[in-house]
């Protein structure tokens, strides 16, 4: 759903000015798709497999919680990562990468 706002925005305007928008539009689609870059993930934790599916990237980390701790480090679990924005989201997945990700997960070849 486009929000209305942007709707009634576009509507506004002439044609080569869409055009520049579409051209915008594609590029930051682009952007978005590219894997998560080094630098646009947390790199404290020791990370021991990485996956990518789609523009998730999937990491098998090891926690440490930081406190005075004698199971440290925790793990290892899976962690997806994805941009939304300029931001990196992620979310804790578990012990095991479950089928319903793992489906779309393919080794990133380098
Ligand atoms: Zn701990």
């Amino acid at each position: 759903m486009i929000p209305k706002s942007i709707v009634k925005s576009l509507a506004r305007q002439n044609i080569s000015v869409l055009i520049e928008i579409k051209e915008h539009i594609e590029h930051l689609i682009t952007e978005m798709n590219k894997p998560l870059q080094p630098d646009e993930l947390p790199n404290s934790r020791e990370v021991l497999e990485v996956r990518t599916g789609g523009s998730t990237t999937y990491r098998l980390e090891r926690v440490s919680c930081g406190k005075n701790c004698k199971g440290c480090p925790h793990g290892p679990y899976w962690y997806g990562y994805w941009r939304e924005g300029k931001k990196t989201r992620s979310k804790y997945i578990g012990k095991n990468l479950p089928v319903t990700e793992t489906k779309m997960v393919k080794q990133h070849d380098r």
